[in-house]
């Protein structure tokens, strides 16, 4: 079964539903969500608006709609961005998405530059990428349900920057994550701002209870970075987004507004989905979907129907992938 609000399945261990078939993260949202928490993060980063007008943030650019949306909302709050555009190698940025970028960053006149975001990769993390590679091209045939849902529940607490933890991942962004959240701090500190605004539509954390939209890291105490994911701060919800896409150059064409998985956007994360469904009971990036509707941005209906196409089964091997893209060296093979 699903939950009744967002799409959460009861085939993950982690979700508990009540007898209104309503998931754990429903309930705990609706009882600890405060717009007072919200608030305060928000006059606290207009704070931070450079009144010289130098650069004051940076803002995550991935060609997608939500972040195109985010550039345009941080420069009406008065904020002076400069854009970036990590690319790791195995996440997809097509012709179409550059376009996108140029177009948005030259009607907002922000300037603009893509990071190589490999640097940012740990020791620790190319042997988890080495060993999440063994296991989707030839353990994972070998293994039952029971096996892959204990996996996928016991690398949760692995995805932060500073962890160490050498593991396969059965949903490959948790080991992504701990990269480029290090990118992130690192990027803020060179250009010398404290923001980074990011167009994701769910919140940071849970901090005291509160749902945060700001995530504070500062592994240099005295040189905190703030990471704002900007749709959850201000409430955005899908259908604002169609009247500043316009603004920003957006055709008719392309209004054509599309929600799916982290296969769209990631090679690996296309790999894991088609072969570790089955075998979980549910798509493992439908939480991040499911958050989405848990806070109103997109509609359940919307969530469904992108958990519910088949993902494509790869025409190569994630080994091949990493080490094409230089995130594992050719001798590994
Ligand atoms: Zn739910």
């Amino acid at each position: 079964m699903r939950c009744k609000l967002c799409i959460n399945s009861s085939e993950n261990p982690s979700r508990t539903f009540d007898e209104n078939g309503v998931c754990n993260v429903c309930r705990e949202f609706k009882t600890n969500f405060s717009q007072a928490a919200l608030d305060a993060e928000l006059s606290f980063l207009k704070t931070l608006i450079r009144k010289d007008g130098s650069t004051d943030c940076l803002v995550a650019l991935s060609g997608g709609k939500d972040s195109a949306a985010a550039l345009y909302t941080v420069r009406k709050m008065g904020f002076h961005p400069k854009a970036f555009t990590f690319d790791a190698g195995y996440n997809v940025i097509s012709d179409r998405q550059r376009e996108k970028i140029k177009n948005v960053t030259q009607i907002l006149k922000v300037p603009h530059a893509y990071i190589d975001a490999r640097p940012y990769i740990s020791e620790e993390d190319r042997e988890s990428f080495r060993l999440t590679a063994e296991f989707y091209d030839s353990q994972i045939e070998h293994m039952d349900s029971e096996t892959v849902l204990k996996m996928f529940r016991d690398e949760r607490h692995c995805n932060r920057p500073k962890d160490k933890t050498i593991r396969p991942f059965v949903r490959p962004c948790r080991l992504c994550r701990r990269a480029v959240i290090r990118g992130y701090y690192a990027e803020a500190v060179r250009h010398h701002v404290s923001v980074v605004f990011l167009g994701i539509n769910e919140w940071c954390g849970v901090h005291q209870n509160n749902y945060t939209a700001v995530r504070k890291l500062e592994p240099v105490p005295g040189k905190p970075v703030y990471i704002v994911h900007l749709p959850f701060l201000i409430h955005r919800k899908m259908e604002d987004l169609v009247p500043i896409l316009r603004k920003i150059g957006w055709s008719e064409d392309d209004m054509d507004i599309h929600i799916g998985t982290g296969r769209s956007g990631c090679l690996l994360a296309r790999i894991a989905e088609s072969k570790a469904t089955g075998l979980l009971g549910f798509n493992p990036d439908e939480t991040r979907l499911a958050r989405e509707v848990t806070v109103g941005f997109i509609h359940r209906a919307q969530a469904l129907n992108a958990v519910s196409q088949q993902a494509e089964p790869p025409d190569t091997s994630m080994m091949d992938i990493l080490i094409s893209k230089n995130i594992l060296p050719s001798f590994d093979k």
